[in-house]
Parts: C-alpha cells; structure tokens; sequence
C-alpha cells in the first residue's frame, strides 16, 4: 500500500512511527497510509524562513501571480485523476469532486489574474496618498508588504483539494512562504497537487505535512500566521496555543457555522425565487453529503407555505440516490469518516429529541452498490421545529451532515434577522424575496452576524451558483461561532499574510516607492 510522504526541506520524505490508514469510505477499503511523526519539523520552519522567503521576496506580484497560473494549469492536467482520488477518497461523487478540484483550480487562476494586474511591483497601496504637512510636499502613503514569516495552513477534511488552493493562492500572491497540512483522513487530493505543485514553484515556497500535526505549532515563531478550518473545538485549543499567544502569532480561524436560508413572505414556491429557494436547500443537503462548511443548516419559511415547502422536499429528496459514489446513478455519497458518521448520528439524535421527523427518520440508509454493512453512510434528513428560536439543538449545535430542519415563521423581517443572529454568527446565510423594502429591513439587521449574505431574487436565480459556494472575489468567513476569520475576498485574501505600513515623507518619494518593483 502507497506510504504516503510530506514534503519538507525540499524533499519528501514518508516520515516514521506508526501509521494512520486512509480508506475508501464507502467501501472501507485501504488507500494509503500516512506515518504519525517522524519529521524535522523545527527543518522545516527554518528552510522556509530562509530559503522559501528570500526566493518569493525577489518576485514582483505579476511574477507571483504566473506562479499560481502555472498552479492552475497543474491541475488541470491531472483534473481526471485528481477527480478519481476525491472519489476513492472523500466519498465524492464525480459532482462534489469536480467542485473540490475544478474550484481549486479556479480560485488559484483568479488570483493568479490579481497578481497580473497588480503587477511588476512589491508593494500594495492601501488607500490614497494623504497630506501630512502643511504643504503637498510631505504626505503619508499606507502600503502592504509581505510578513516575514511562515504561512501555516490547516485545512479541514471535506474539501483536500479547494481548502489547500484557497489558502496558499493568497499567500503565495503576499510572497510568504507556506506550510500547509490537509486532514489526515482525506489527504489524497492535497498530497497529490503538491506533488504535481513542488516543482512548479521556488524552493521553500511550499511544504506540505501529510500526518497529524504532531509539533507543527510548537515551532511558530513572531511573524508566522496561521490559516485554520476545522471544528471549534480544535479552534479553541490553536487559540490557546502556548506559542500562538507568545509570539502574537496571526491566527485565522474558519470553524463551525449554522448557516440558515429564510423564505420572504412575498414568495410563492412555483416562481423563479421560490424554485432557487428549494433548489438551493436541497443541493446544499446532498452536495458533498451535506459536508460544506457553507451549508443550508436551518430554514424558516412563512408559516403558511410550510406544509407546501415540507412536501416539495419531501419530494424532491425522495429521487436522490444514496451509495457508492463512484456509480453514475447515486448523487449522494458516505459522509467522510466512521468518526463523522457517529458525530452526524448523534446531531441527528439531539435534533430528534426537540423536532418532528419530515424525512429520512434519523438517517438510516440502504445505500447502493455497496456490500452490507460497509461504508460511512447517513441518509438526507429533513426535520421540523415548531419554534424556530426556541429550539436549542437547531441553533446551537452544527450536524455537519446532509440534514436541515425547517421551522415557521410569521413572515417578519426582524424576526428573520434575528433567526439569523439565533446561530451565533455565521459564514453565509440566505434569504429569497423579491421584496426590496423587506430585504433592506433583514439585510441592516442580518449583517452584523454573517460573513455573507446571499440574497435570492428572480433577477439573479438563472444565474446562481447558490449559498453554498464560496467564490475567491467575495469574503469567505464568519463572526461569532463561525471562527471570527476571513479568507478570499480579492486582494482583501492577502492581507492576513502582509503588513500594513504607514510611510511618512516626500510625496514624490513616496509615490514612486509605489510604482517601482524594488
Ligand atoms: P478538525 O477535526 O478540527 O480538523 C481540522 C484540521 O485540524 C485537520 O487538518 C486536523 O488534522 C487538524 N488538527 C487537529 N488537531 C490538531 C492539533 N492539535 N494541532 C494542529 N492541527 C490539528 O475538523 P474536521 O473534522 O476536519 O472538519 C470539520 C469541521 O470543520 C466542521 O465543524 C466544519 O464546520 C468545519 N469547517 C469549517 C469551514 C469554514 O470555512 N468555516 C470549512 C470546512 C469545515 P487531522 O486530520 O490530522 O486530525
């Protein structure tokens, strides 16, 4: 079986101790087998910081930017295999992987055009020139330069590939070197693009840690920043983290998030905003096995259309099938681990005790194309509160699985907002109307708890990738619960791993500091 090796100090090395087995979740057949420990990774830090710097710190942000051009074009020859492994490895169907790699790929390709327009400089201007003195001659000038540090990415298990691309296209554009460490369990995608994107880039740009982290952390030194998504619970340890507090290391957290999809009163189910409503909840259900950070969690519809949206879903999940998802005919694969699977039954049974069933009981499936007993399966679930706000284990626990609960409401805006707000801070929320005034109303009290919100419309339904998708020009991220991070966003995505400077004097000076690549 395949031993699957780091990259580290310019070499891949598989490490040693015992080993981590990586399996097929659907079948739970082996894949490859990560070691636990082993690395110099003290090595590791200090190549980065010496080699992997000095080389991003000679390229201008066009050459940066050609760099993750070349990234994206890696990918894309090896797009078929790529989508294989997310198969065999993430429980995808060819669907979910083709979203993992194919917006890898594509978010690398949109910052690789920012650093082409930003160009031959290594400088970014924050905001315009000021003037300090009392003539125009001395003004002040905010400018981004990169950090002097190293870049360490965690990434969670459900997107190996997206979460690994996200990440280092914004700091590679900023010119920090990178460590990056996928989730062991799903590695297979991430260790792959690496070893299709080492020799693509300067030496010590990129590192890659397959594993757990083991002492990652305890070389963090000032200047450093880390990049995380995962579960709170690991957010709260790195947030504590001895070294993380010592050295005001930069920390970017991408955690939990109850993301709720609300029905305006003015919508009736057979229109277009209706349809992209329904659509929506569904796909963000059943896509990647409900495993998206980003995903539709919890619904309110106006209480007189619910019987009608319960029996659209009813219907529309009832044709989904759920099995091996390396077969044409099933849409919906495994959740991604036996761990996972345990953690979603157990959601599932929390919800069961304060909701009714609408679907899919407590997630029992009958999957097919898979031999008894096997694979990490759960079956979509649709479940109904009866009051939206008051239903502890709709709001404060993420089942991070393919099931939503649906709850009434009287149709009120605020009341919306403050469903929204009910969760704790969200990275995306959605609300369908085509109502301006009620939009306003939800939108000035809705932001303040979302990273993102999605505003469904019959203007924009034929065109919409739906809530679920996080695309590289707009923030990714969320307050409260949801970590408090922000990441993508255009060139807001490379501030985290830059420094702001404020430069103070001849304003000439300071304006060609700008327009020169030195
Ligand atoms: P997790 O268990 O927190 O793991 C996330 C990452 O942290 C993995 O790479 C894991 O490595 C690593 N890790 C675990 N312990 C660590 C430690 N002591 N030091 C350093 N790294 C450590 O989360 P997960 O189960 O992979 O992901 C599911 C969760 O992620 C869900 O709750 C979901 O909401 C959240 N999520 C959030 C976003 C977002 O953008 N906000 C996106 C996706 C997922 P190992 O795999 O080796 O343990």
């Amino acid at each position: 079986m395949q031993l699957l090796a780091s990259y580290l100090s310019g070499s891949w090395s598989p490490g040693s101790g015992p080993r981590t087995t990586l399996v097929n979740p659907a079948t739970e057949a082996p894949l490859a087998e990560v070691s636990n420990g082993g690395h110099d990774l003290q090595a590791a830090f200090t190549y980065a910081r010496t080699v992997g710097a000095k080389e991003l710190a000679t390229l201008t942000f066009a050459q940066r930017g050609a760099l993750l051009a070349a990234l994206a074009k890696a990918i894309h020859g090896a797009r078929e295999e790529l989508i294989s492994l997310a198969v065999a490895n993430g429980g995808n169907t060819r669907g979910d992987a083709k979203f993992d790699v194919d917006g890898g790929s594509a978010t690398l390709s949109y910052y690789a055009e920012l650093g082409a327009r930003l160009g031959a400089t290594r400088l970014l201007a924050d905001g315009e020139p000021i003037q300090v003195g009392r003539t125009a001659r001395m003004g002040g000038q905010h400018v981004w330069g990169p950090r002097r540090g190293v870049a360490v990415h965690i990434n969670a298990f459900n997107f190996p590939g997206w979460g690994l691309c996200e990440k280092l296209a914004c700091s590679l554009l900023a010119g920090m070197p990178t460590i990056t460490k996928p989730a062991t369990a799903t590695g297979l995608v991430a260790h792959r693009m690496v070893e299709l994107f080492a020799p693509l880039l300067p030496p010590g740009a990129l590192q890659l840690l397959v594993g757990p982290a083991g002492s990652l952390l305890d070389h963090l030194h000032r200047g450093d920043a880390v990049a995380f998504t995962g579960g709170s619970a690991t957010a709260a340890m790195l947030r504590s983290h001895a070294k993380i507090i010592e050295h005001a290391v930069r920390l970017n957290i991408e955690a939990d998030s109850l993301n709720a999809a609300i029905l305006g009163p003015d919508v009736e189910l057979t229109s277009e905003t209706g349809s992209l409503f329904l659509a929506d909840v569904v796909r963000d259900m059943t896509q990647k096995t409900g495993q998206k950070c980003t995903a539709i969690r919890r619904v309110l519809v106006p209480a007189e259309r619910e019987a009608d949206v319960l029996e659209a879903l009813r219907e529309r999940l009832g044709g989904i099938a759920v099995g091996d998802p390396s077969r044409e005919d099933v849409r919906m694969g495994p959740v991604a681990t036996a761990q996972q699977k345990k953690d979603v039954l157990a959601g599932i049974a929390r919800l069961a005790e304060a909701t009714e069933a609408v679907f899919g009981g407590t997630g029992e499936v009958k999957p097919v194309g898979v031999p008894d007993g096997k694979g990490f399966f759960v079956g979509p679930v649709v479940r109904k509160a009866k009051d939206a706000m008051a239903c502890a284990p709709l709001n404060d626990h993420e089942v991070f699985g393919p099931v939503t609960t649906v709850a009434p409401y009287s149709g009120e805006a605020s009341y919306a907002a403050d469903f929204v707000a009910r969760g704790d801070g969200c990275l995306v929320s959605s609300a369908y109307s085509d109502e301006r005034d009620w939009v306003a109303t939800f939108v000035g009290a809705a932001a303040p708890w979302a990273g993102r919100l999605y505003l469904g419309s019959s203007k924009m339904a034929a065109m919409s990738p739906g809530p679920g998708t996080a695309l590289p020009s707009l923030l990714h991220g969320g307050p409260g619960r949801a970590g408090g991070g922000e990441e993508l966003g255009g060139e807001r995505g490379m501030y985290f791993y830059m420094q702001r400077t404020a430069l103070e004097g001849d304003a000439s000076v300071l304006k060609s500091l700008l327009g020169s690549a030195s």
